[in-house]
């Protein structure tokens, strides 16, 4: 067969031949590979994706199935036995699950299908998702991080979300294209689980001063002391003293401590 008969993309037979927008006619299940790819790597939920001709990279809004077939080759090519065979293996093989989107009725209401789909959505995504929280709480994790599904839950987050506070009381909701965190309760975790002594700074200054202060004295008398023991010592000691003079604040407190 001659090269029209050859797909310049799988270089099988050009079975189901569509045309894009700039002329190019490659084959059905290629278009469908290349939209679907396309439709992946579109990572802004909201962003319509842009197709591309597989062979002049001519860009479009149009799906697969809306570019027509190329009714003129496919006269052509259909003469061939072994095309025409190829042709009917393809349509027996393929999904019945081509949109029929050739009828859409005049004044449609988007407004009232989005409002009904969304709702829909929430519902299915919620229940998708409540049993894994509810083991995620009986665990005693402060929150969970959902990685799957993100474009349709981004889709409907403030209702997922709205949701999940009225019924499940949580505390807050964070919905990303990369993640979508759910925090039963406020939690100051850091994502690498990493904690900072914040009087440390604090703690530390002060034993500076301790040592100008002791110069003198043999430095083998120092005992290490656990910064947390530290810590913990110093609030009771202030403590101790801010109750017998509640007008002192707490640097002066410390002052007098170190007299
Ligand atoms: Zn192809
Ligand atoms: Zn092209």
């Amino acid at each position: 067969m001659s090269d029209d008969s050859i797909c310049p993309i799988c270089k099988d037979y050009l079975v189901e031949p569509r045309i894009y927008e700039c002329g190019h006619t490659i084959c059905e299940s290629c278009m469908i590979k290349s939209d679907k790819t396309v439709k992946e790597n579109t990572l802004n939920t909201f962003q319509l994706p842009v197709y591309k001709c597989c062979l002049c990279r001519h860009e479009t809004l149009k799906e697969w199935f809306r570019r027509p077939i190329n009714h003129n080759l496919q006269c052509i090519l259909i003469k061939n036995d072994e095309y025409k065979k190829a042709t009917e293996i393809y349509k027996k093989n393929k999904d019945e699950e081509e949109p029929e989107y050739d009828t859409i009725p005049q004044g449609i209401n988007l407004s009232r299908i989005v409002t009904r789909k969304r709702r829909e959505k929430c519902n299915q995504i919620y229940k998708e998702i409540l049993p894994s929280l509810v083991n995620a709480a009986l665990e005693g994790k402060p929150y969970i991080t959902i990685t799957t599904n993100l474009k349709n839950i981004q889709c409907v987050a403030d209702l997922l979300a709205k949701k999940l506070f009225e019924e499940n009381k949580i505390y807050k909701l964070q919905s990303s294209s990369r993640e979508c965190q759910i925090e039963f309760i406020p939690s100051n975790r850091s994502y690498q689980c990493e904690y900072i002594n914040r009087r440390y700074a604090l703690l530390s200054q002060n034993r500076h001063e301790d040592e100008d202060e002791d110069e003198d004295e043999d430095e083998d008398e120092d005992v290490p002391m656990d910064d947390n023991a530290l810590d913990i010592l110093a609030t009771v000691t202030v403590n101790n003293v801010l109750n017998q003079l509640p007008q002192l604040t707490i640097p002066i407190a410390r002052q007098q401590l170190n007299d």
